[in-house]
C-alpha cells in the first residue's frame, strides 16, 4: 500500500479500480482514498498521458466576436466591477453579471490586471474575457499542439507551468489542478508567481461529498485517468498552508452533471457515447422531470457545501 502523496499517511488507505469512461475504453485504473485527508487520487501516474487526451479533446475554432458586441460588453462588465454609468447599468439589467465576473468579483481585480490561466485549453475563457476587457491575459496548456495567438493580449503557449516566469496580479486553475502530476510543485510555481497578498484561484471537483458518497468510482468527476487528484477541503488546506498560501473562502459550484453524468456511468454509458444525454439531451435516457431534480439537488447540496466541485480562493501569506 503506497502512502498519501499529499499528507503522507499510510493507514487506512483504500484502493478503489475506475474504469475509463468519457470515451468509454473501459481500461482500469486503481486510484488512492486517503484514510487522514480523504484525497482520492491516481495509485500509479503514467508518464504518458496523451493518450488519453485525444486530438479532439480541444476544440479548436474560436473566434474573437466583433468590435460592436465587444464594446458593449466590455462595458456591462465595468459596470459589474463597479464603475457607473447610464449605458452599463442599462446593460447590466439587460444582460445580467457575465458568468466569468461571478467567480472573479471575490477577487477584487480590474480589467487592467494581469491574469494568468493554468491549463487554458484552447483559450475560450481567455478570450471570453478578453471581449469583455481584459486585456493583460496569458494561458498555457502543455496538451496544445502548438501555440496561439488571438490578438489583443490573449495570448495562448503550449508551456508547463515550471516554464513561466514573471508576477501576475491573479493565477487560475479551471479544472486543471485535477490534471496536475504535482499538485504541490503546482502550487508552489503558483506562489513564485503571484506577489506576497497576490490571488490564486483553483476550481476543482471534490471528493468525500455527496456524489463520491453515492456513486464511487462511477462518480463522473473521478473521470479516470485524466483525473489525478480529488481534494478534499481537508487536502486543499494542507497543500495550501504547505505552499504559502491561506484559502480565504470556498464557494460550491457543483451541477446536475454530477447526477446524469454518474447514473450513465452506473448503467454503462460513456459520456461522449451517442446515448449519453451530454451528446443527444433529448434521448429518452432522462426526463424533463428528472434533470430538473438534479439542478435543484445540486443547488441544495451547494449550500451545505457538498456539491462536487467548488471554487478555492487562495491569497499568498509568505513565500514557499
Ligand atoms: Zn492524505
Amino acid at each position: 500500500m503506497i502512502n498519501c502523496r499529499i499528507c503522507n499517511n499510510a493507514h487506512g488507505n483504500r484502493v478503489h479500480t475506475a474504469k475509463e469512461m468519457m470515451y468509454g475504453t473501459r481500461d482500469e485504473f486503481d486510484y488512492l482514498e486517503c484514510g487522514e485527508c480523504g484525497c482520492v487520487q491516481a495509485a500509479e501516474i503514467p508518464y504518458d498521458m496523451s493518450e488519453y487526451y485525444p486530438e479532439n479533446y480541444y476544440s479548436l475554432t474560436l473566434e474573437r466576436e466583433n468590435f460592436f458586441l465587444r464594446l458593449l460588453k466590455r462595458r456591462r462588465a465595468t459596470q459589474a466591477m463597479g464603475g457607473d454609468t447610464v449605458i452599463g447599468r442599462l446593460l447590466v439589467q439587460i444582460w445580467g453579471i457575465p458568468p466569468i465576473l461571478e467567480w472573479l468579483r471575490p477577487v477584487g481585480i480590474t480589467q487592467d490586471s494581469s491574469i494568468f490561466d493554468v491549463g487554458t485549453g484552447a483559450g475560450q475563457l481567455l478570450l471570453d474575457m478578453n471581449n469583455i476587457g481584459f486585456s493583460d491575459t496569458l494561458g498555457i496548456d502543455p496538451f496544445l499542439d502548438h501555440d496561439l495567438n488571438y490578438g489583443s493580449g490573449t495570448r495562448i503557449l503550449k508551456k508547463e507551468l515550471s516554464e513561466i516566469t514573471g508576477v501576475f496580479d491573479l493565477i487560475m486553475f479551471h479544472h486543471s489542478f485535477e490534471h496536475m502530476p504535482d499538485p504541490l510543485d503546482a502550487l508552489r510555481d503558483a506562489n513564485r508567481l503571484v506577489p506576497l497578498g497576490g490571488k490564486v484561484l483553483i476550481r476543482i471537483p471534490i471528493a468525500g461529498t455527496y456524489a463520491w458518497k453515492t456513486f464511487q468510482t462511477d462518480w463522473v468527476q473521478l473521470d479516470a485517468p485524466r483525473h489525478l487528484f480529488l481534494h478534499t477541503n481537508k487536502s486543499m488546506e494542507m497543500l495550501a498552508a504547505e505552499c504559502g498560501f491561506k484559502i480565504e473562502h470556498i464557494v460550491h459550484d457543483s451541477s446536475a452533471f454530477q447526477f446524469w453524468g454518474s447514473i450513465q456511468y452506473q448503467r454503462g454509458i460513456p459520456l461522449k457515447d451517442e446515448r449519453s444525454y451530454g451528446l443527444n439531451p433529448k434521448q429518452p435516457i432522462f426526463s424533463r422531470a428528472e434533470i430538473d431534480e438534479f439542478e435543484k439537488k445540486a443547488i441544495e447540496l451547494n449550500e451545505l457545501q457538498d456539491g462536487d466541485q467548488a471554487c478555492f480562493y487562495l491569497r499568498k501569506t509568505k513565500s514557499a
